[in-house]
């Protein structure tokens, strides 16, 4: 259902209003990795939508190494996604980890991200295949371009066809970078799959000092959109601040990605 041979023309995902894939303009969204309460999620809010972005990221609850880290805000942090969309009209993506919160983000989330970990659970695609909302499928940490593609026709397999995906950076021997950004998989994507492909260089980087370079090359590459970490106070952040950029840096990354492309 992905293969580009049975759908030749690029298919455009609606996530409330916000068109991703085809010719439209690159999206960015941009967001904390975690939701830190509802004031905090509603200043970042307003601070990526006057940079430009179109959408805003948030996580609720976390796939965290660790047990002993923060795991994320649940309920009350979806709650906030919410009150941060209602101020600023900007349409929320969040994590869903596991198939029994599915009526919770159906309910409130504009885009469901399943993330790299969760890419094989199964159970958690097939649930996702039986509902209508749209869904952004990250790549594991060590999967292949084809276990990544079967993991979207799992979702589409089941009835919905609102998948867009998303390279978050693999597993390689490489210590440098947190992960090892694979750009080549979006011209692969584009020519097996009629899906959009969007890019997260925070993940896939780990340093926001590598972002803004690995975003504006994902959109020469072709890239339908980025998917990137913002947080007021990167040294504060619960979660992933050493990738996180001040807002400042989000909205200059946004004007240099205009003078390459058509962007947001
Ligand atoms: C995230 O987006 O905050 C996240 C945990 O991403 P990934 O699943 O790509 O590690
Ligand atoms: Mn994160």
């Amino acid at each position: 259902l992905a293969n580009r041979m049975f759908h030749p023309e690029d298919s455009v995902i609606n996530v409330s209003g916000v068109k991703v894939g085809g010719h439209e303009k690159i999206v960015v969204i941009g967001g904390p990795c975690s939701v830190e309460g509802e004031t905090m999620i509603c200043d970042i809010a307003q601070e990526v939508k006057a940079a430009g972005g179109v959408m805003l990221r948030g996580g609720a609850y976390k796939p965290r190494t660790s047990p002993y880290a923060f795991q994320g805000m649940g309920t009350e942090g979806v709650l906030a996604m919410v009150k941060a969309r209602e101020k600023t009209g900007l349409p929320i993506v969040s994590e869903l980890m596991s198939a029994d919160k599915i009526d919770e983000f159906v309910e409130h989330v504009d885009l469901i991200q399943v993330g790299a970990r969760n890419m094989q659970n199964f159970d958690l695609l097939k649930a996702l295949g039986k509902v209508n909302k749209p869904v952004l499928l990250k790549r594991g940490l060590a999967n292949t371009i084809e276990e990544w593609i079967m993991a979207a026709e799992y979702i589409m397999a089941g009835g919905n066809k609102n998948v867009i995906l998303c390279e978050r950076g693999i597993r390689t021997f490489e210590k440098y970078t947190r992960n090892t950004l694979d750009l080549s998989v979006v011209p692969i994507i584009k020519e097996r799959t009629h899906l959009p492909i969007i890019i997260d260089p925070s993940h896939a980087t780990g340093d926001w000092k590598l972002v803004e370079a690995m975003s504006l090359a994902a959109i020469a590459a072709g890239a339908d959109g980025l998917i990137i970490e913002v947080h007021s106070c990167p040294e504060c952040a619960w979660s992933d601040g050493a990738q996180s950029l001040k807002p400042a840096k989000f909205a200059s990354l946004i004007e240099k990605g205009r003078a390459i492309a058509q962007v947001v």
